[in-house]
C-alpha cells in the first residue's frame, strides 16, 4: 500500500526537462474533432457581450490564471511558462502546503489575497483577479476542484487524465455547463509543431491514406520513491496508462482525426512487485478505427519511451522522442523533419486563453477528455478480460 503522501519524482524530471525556445508554430488546430462549447448555448458572443463571464472586460485583457497543486509540473512547467504568455499571467495559487507559500509569493510577486488553501479554495469565486483555475492535481482529485471552481465561476483548464472515471468526467461537463463557464484540458502538444505535423499528415493523407500508427510512453518510475501518488490506484486511477499512455492514446487518435471504435490490451509482466502491487508496470493495447487501421501502443513505468509514427500508402513518419516537453526529432520518408521547439506550455494556456476570452470551444475541450476517459478505461476492461475486444461507445 503506498501512502498518500506528495512527493517529487526526480528522475522523471531530469528525464523530461530540457530547455524550450518560444519560436511560434504553424496554424494547423484540430478541424476533425469539433465539439460543442462547455458553454451554455454554444460558443458564440464575445467576452464584451457576455460581461458577466470571466475574462469579459475586453480581449486585451491578460487573463488571471490561479495554478492549483504547486508539484512539479506546477512548479517547473506552468509557472515559469506563465512568465511568458501573452494573454494570461500567473495570478493566484492554491496550495495545501503552507511552507511553499513564501518562496511562491517572493518569486511571482503574489498577493496575499490571491494565495488560498484547499479549505478556502471556494472564496476564490469573489476574487475578479481570477479567471481561470488550473488544476494539477493527483488525477482522482481533478473532479473535486473542477467542479468547485465552476461553481465559482471561473474557466477551468484541467490536467491530463481529466478524470479517473467517466461518471467524474461527465460531473465535470455538467458543472461547467451549468455555470456558463469553459472547461479545456492540458493536451499541449495538439500546440506543438511535430506533432502538429503528424495531425496534418494522417489526417490531410498527406501520404496517401494511413495504414497503421505506433505509440510509446512511459518513463522508469523504479529508480525514485515509491511512495507517490502516481502509484496509488485511489489518487492516480491505474498506473502508467493513466499517466503516460494517454499520450499514446492521444496520438492515434490526432493521427487520424477520430476516436478508435474498439480496444484490445494485455497487461506486461511485473517484475518489480515493492512498486507495482496497485497499478500495472506496463499495458499494451491495440486501438481499432473504423476504417480498420490499427494503432499499436504500449506504456510501461519501468522504461523510457517516447514514440509516435505512422505508416501510409505511399510514406512514413516517426516522431522520437515524441512526447517531452523538448527535444523532438522527427523523420518522414521524405526526410528529417525541419521544424522549431516551442515552449509547449506557453502556447497551450494562450491558446486556452484567447479562447476563454473570445467565448469559444478550445481545441482540446472538457468533451476531448471525456472521450479520452471512456478509451483508457476500455483499454483496462480488455485488459482485465484477457484481451477480450471492448467497443467504444
Ligand atoms: P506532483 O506529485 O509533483 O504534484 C502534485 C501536487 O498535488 C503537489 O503539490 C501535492 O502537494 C498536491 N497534492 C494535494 N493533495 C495531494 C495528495 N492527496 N497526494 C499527493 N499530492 C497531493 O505531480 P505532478 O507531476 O505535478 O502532476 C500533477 C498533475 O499534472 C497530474 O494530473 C499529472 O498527470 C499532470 N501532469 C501533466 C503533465 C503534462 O505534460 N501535461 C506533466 C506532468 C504532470
Amino acid at each position: 500500500m503506498k501512502k498518500n503522501q506528495p512527493r517529487f519524482l526526480p528522475d522523471r524530471r531530469s528525464f523530461l526537462k530540457g530547455f524550450s525556445l518560444v519560436l511560434g508554430s504553424t496554424a494547423f488546430g484540430f478541424p476533425f474533432f469539433s465539439f460543442g462549447s462547455c458553454q451554455k448555448g454554444g460558443g458564440s458572443g464575445t467576452p464584451a457581450e457576455n460581461p458577466g463571464a470571466p475574462g469579459g472586460q475586453g480581449t486585451a485583457k491578460k487573463l488571471g490564471i490561479a495554478l492549483v497543486g504547486l508539484g512539479n509540473y506546477s512548479e517547473n512547467q506552468l509557472a515559469p511558462a506563465l512568465q511568458e504568455t501573452q494573454h494570461c499571467y500567473l495570478a493566484g495559487i492554491v496550495t495545501g502546503t503552507p511552507s511553499k507559500i513564501d518562496r511562491w509569493k517572493a518569486r511571482y510577486n503574489l498577493p496575499d489575497k490571491n494565495i488560498y488553501n484547499y479549505q478556502n479554495f471556494d472564496q476564490i469565486a469573489n476574487n475578479p483577479d481570477i479567471d481561470v483555475v488550473y488544476i494539477v492535481l493527483p488525477n482522482s482529485m481533478h473532479a473535486e476542484y473542477t467542479i468547485r471552481a465552476a461553481r465559482a465561476k471561473k474557466h477551468v483548464i484541467c490536467e491530463k487524465p481529466m478524470a479517473t472515471t467517466v461518471e467524474d468526467a461527465q460531473r465535470m461537463l455538467e458543472a461547467c455547463r451549468q455555470n456558463n463557464v469553459h472547461l479545456s484540458i492540458g493536451y499541449r502538444l495538439h500546440f506543438e509543431p511535430f506533432n502538429k505535423r503528424v495531425m496534418e499528415l494522417g489526417q490531410k493523407q498527406v501520404f496517401g491514406k494511413v495504414q497503421s500508427i505506433e505509440a510509446r510512453n512511459g518513463f522508469d518510475i523504479t529508480r525514485s520513491n515509491p511512495n507517490v501518488w502516481r502509484l496509488d490506484k485511489e489518487l492516480a486511477g491505474g498506473g502508467p496508462l493513466m499517466d503516460m499512455g494517454i499520450y499514446c492514446v492521444q496520438g492515434a487518435c490526432y493521427t487520424l482525426g477520430k476516436p478508435p471504435v474498439a480496444v484490445t490490451a494485455r497487461f506486461g509482466e511485473v517484475t518489480h512487485k515493492d512498486y507495482f502491487d496497485e497499478v500495472e508496470q506496463s499495458i499494451s493495447w491495440q486501438m481499432e478505427f473504423a476504417d480498420g487501421v490499427i494503432a499499436h501502443c504500449s506504456t510501461s513505468y519501468a522504461e523510457n519511451q517516447s514514440l509516435l509514427a505512422g505508416k501510409a500508402e505511399k510514406g512514413w513518419w516517426r516522431v522520437e522522442p515524441a512526447f517531452w516537453y523538448s527535444g523532438k526529432k522527427g523523420e518522414t520518408s521524405q526526410g528529417k523533419m525541419d521544424l522549431p521547439e516551442v515552449y509547449e506550455q506557453v502556447l497551450q494556456m494562450d491558446a486556452q486563453a484567447l479562447s476563454f476570452k473570445n467565448n469559444q470551444t478550445s481545441i482540446v475541450p472538457g468533451e476531448m477528455g471525456l472521450r479520452d476517459v471512456k478509451i483508457l478505461l476500455a483499454i483496462y476492461e480488455s485488459a482485465r478480460n484477457n484481451g477480450k475486444r471492448v467497443p467504444i461507445s
